[in-house]
C-alpha cells in the first residue's frame, strides 16, 4: 500500500519566529496522521523548521534546489547544502519557478537529477495553464512536463520521486478541479510514467493533487483512487487548516 503524502508549500512567508509558533501549533494535531506530512519551507527558515518537528510526525522539504553541486551561481542553493541541513524533499517545477523565474523542462530534470543524486526526495510539479486547458492542450502538457522531468531518471531512483499535478489555474485562486477531473489527469500522468517505466513504476508512483486544496475539499478529492496526496500553499499557512487537511 502506498502511503499517501501531504506537503505543505509555504511559498515566501513566514519567518523564524513564526515558523517556531506555526509549526508548534501543527505538530500536535497531526500526532495521529495515517499519510506522510511534510512542510517546505523558505531556505532561511530550514534550521529553525528542522529544530522545531524534531520528536513530531513533520518532515522536512525545500522549495527548489540548484542543478549543479557547486560553484559560481549566484542565489541558488545546492542539494548537498540541503542534505546537510537534513531536509528530506524538495520542491521541483513549481508553476511559480516555471512562470516568473525562467524554469523550463529542461532545468527541471537538471535539478531533478542533482536532488536524487544528493539523495533528496524530488516533489515533479506538472500542470496546464488555463490558457492550455482552454484549448484542449491539458494532456499534451503534463505528458510532456512529466517526459522532460524523468528524462534519464534512472528507475531505481523512482521510489524516492512524488509528482504533484497542479493545474495553474487553480493555484491560489480558490478554484479547485473537480475530483474527477484531477483524478482523470493524473491517470493520464500515471499512464505517462508507465509508458516510460512499466506498470508497477507507476503504480507505486505517488502523485498528488495540488490548487486551492483545503479543509473543505480534501476528503473528496483524496477519496480520488488516482490521487495519492496532496500539495497544500494557502492553507499550509494556518495550523487548523492544514492539519484538517493531513486528517482528511
Ligand atoms: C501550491 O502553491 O503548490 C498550491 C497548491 O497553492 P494553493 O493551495 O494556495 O492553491
Amino acid at each position: 500500500m502506498k502511503k499517501p503524502i501531504i506537503a505543505g508549500n509555504w511559498k515566501m512567508n513566514n519567518t523564524n519566529a513564526t515558523t517556531k509558533t506555526l509549526l508548534q501549533d501543527i505538530a500536535p494535531l497531526v500526532e495521529n496522521a495515517q499519510c506522510e506530512v511534510v512542510v517546505c519551507v523558505p531556505y532561511t527558515n530550514i534550521d529553525t523548521a528542522r529544530k522545531a518537528i524534531r520528536g513530531t510526525k513533520i518532515k522536512l522539504g525545500a522549495q527548489n534546489v540548484a542543478w549543479a553541486p557547486k560553484g559560481a551561481y549566484t542565489g541558488e542553493i545546492s542539494a548537498e547544502m540541503l542534505k546537510e541541513l537534513k531536509v528530506e524533499y524538495v520542491i521541483i517545477g513549481h508553476s511559480e519557478r516555471r512562470q516568473y523565474f525562467g524554469e523550463t523542462d529542461q532545468s527541471v530534470n537538471a535539478r531533478v537529477k542533482a536532488a536524487l543524486e544528493a539523495g533528496l526526495k524530488p516533489i515533479i510539479c506538472v500542470g496546464e495553464t488555463l490558457e492550455e486547458r482552454e484549448a484542449g492542450k491539458t494532456a499534451e502538457v503534463v505528458i510532456r512536463q512529466t517526459n522532460g522531468a524523468f528524462e534519464g531518471i534512472e528507475k531505481a531512483y523512482l521510489k524516492r520521486i512524488v509528482v504533484a499535478y497542479e493545474p495553474v489555474w487553480a493555484i491560489g485562486t480558490g478554484k479547485t478541479a473537480t475530483a474527477q477531473e484531477a483524478n482523470d489527469t493524473i491517470a493520464i500522468i500515471r499512464k505517462a510514467i508507465r509508458k516510460l517505466y512499466n506498470k508497477t513504476a507507476a503504480n507505486a508512483m505517488r502523485i498528488q493533487y495540488g490548487g486551492s486544496m483545503n479543509a473543505k475539499n480534501a476528503s473528496e478529492l483524496m477519496a480520488m483512487p488516482e490521487i495519492d496526496g496532496g500539495l497544500i500553499g494557502g492553507a499550509s499557512l494556518k495550523a487548523e487548516d492544514f492539519a484538517k487537511v493531513v486528517n482528511y
